[in-house]
């Protein structure tokens, strides 16, 4: 490197400057050129090299001697004078990033030391979702029902400690136990002391040397599990229902987490649910309309009687109090509507469509058709204006 700028006027002091000048003037141009500061600019970079060589040399008392008395040839070993020192710059970029966050408080992307969660912390197992399919009947009454899973539990050939029957965890000697190391960096500002997470370790303070079989070390395992479930009654089509404390299992001591269960109820070919309540379509024929029949009620909790009075029109809902669906946890329930549809006969034979007329000529509006002569009336009124 023939054309070596001076070292002083690198760092733009005087030759007798004091250490604490020297300082100073490091301190200015190294945040100038920092390449956090200056991305993507060689000529910055170029610069920040510099600055640090020339920081290097002249903040060590012994260099600067030779320095001042042999100039470059006696610090630097491309000018064959054996000065010992390797390596172009005192710092890397990586650790003036360090620097840098003690600088300006950790604020304007200098944030790179991250601080990860406690690995010893007691932490939460893991939700595990499944789903199951019932009948109508069965979310109506509630039931009991199994379902499959897979769980992580703990290792029950090491009782989740990871090392192998007969042995323990070591102590990390890295940290002697405590998942954190101290680490001394020599920096501008002097030598700085941090802690930071034991890499041998990870954190958890214990080394396993001789790994359980069962589980490789991990200290749990996957399990398939059966799980008998009690639905309540009452739930409905969607609805998820949790069963606390069944799903993985959890790490230093932490609790277990829930199994979450989807419930899909099936149509059911007589019921429709609607909230609490349930509907039903019962279909009658005209005669039973028009004398009044004991029809048959299937409702959920079995059939019942029911008298359709005489003269009751299609499409009529009758209400069955407190025959729905039971609320979830709760004492109330809903009601059962039952909607009546008159059904028009079909394929008449000729005896009977000649007794049908015979009947209808002796009906009349006035005395047996009410919405009928209701309509003609209506009708005449239109006609008129
Ligand atoms: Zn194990
Ligand atoms: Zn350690």
């Amino acid at each position: 490197m023939p054309d070596k700028r001076d070292y002083y006027e690198v760092l733009g002091v005087s030759k007798g400057c004091t250490d604490d000048e020297l300082k100073k003037a490091y301190r200015a141009l190294a945040k100038k050129y920092h390449p956090d500061l200056n991305p993507n600019n060689k000529e910055a970079e170029a610069r920040f090299k510099e600055v640090n060589e020339a920081y290097e040399v002249l903040s060590d008392a012994t260099k600067r001697k030779k320095y001042d008395q042999f100039g470059h040839a006696g610090v630097d070993p491309s000018y064959g004078a054996g000065a010992s020192y390797g390596g172009a710059a005192g710092f890397d970029f990586g650790d003036l990033g360090d620097i840098f966050d003690s600088f300006f408080g950790g604020v304007g992307g200098f944030t790179g030391s991250s601080r990860g969660r406690n690995p010893n912390a007691p932490q939460r197992g893991g939700d595990i979702r499944s789903g199951i399919s019932i009948s109508f009947m069965e979310a109506a009454k509630g039931c009991r029902k199994e379902i499959e899973i897979s769980r992580y539990e703990q290792c029950s050939d090491c009782s989740g400690t990871g090392a192998e029957k007969g042995s323990t965890p070591d102590t990390c000697p890295e940290c002697n136990g405590t998942g954190q190391v101290r680490v001394s960096q020599r920096t501008m500002f002097g030598v700085v002391q941090s802690t930071k997470v034991c890499t041998r370790c990870g954190g958890r303070g214990k080394i396993i040397n001789n790994p359980c079989k069962g589980c490789g070390g991990a200290g749990r395992v996957r399990r398939s599990r059966k799980l008998e479930i009690a639905i309540p009654a009452g739930i409905d089509d969607g609805q998820v229902f949790a069963i606390r404390g069944q799903g993985d299992t959890g790490l230093n001591g932490g609790p277990s987490g829930d199994v979450n269960v989807t419930v899909s109820v099936r149509p059911d070919p007589l019921f429709e649910r609607d909230g609490y309540n349930v509907w039903c379509d019962i279909p009658i024929t005209f005669t039973q309309a028009a004398l009044g029949s004991k029809i048959i009620v299937p409702t959920i909790d079995g059939k019942v009687e029911y008298d359709v009075p005489a003269g009751t029109q299609s499409g009529t809902v009758f209400r069955l109090r407190n025959k729905g669906i039971t609320a979830i946890n709760a004492r109330s329930r809903g009601d059962q509507y039952v909607r009546v549809s008159v059904e028009v006969p079909k394929n008449l034979n000729g005896k009977q469509k000649e007794a049908l007329k015979s009947f209808e000529s002796m009906l009349g509006d006035e005395q047996n058709y009410e919405k009928r002569k209701s309509f003609f009336d209506k009708l005449k009124d239109w006609v008129n204006e």
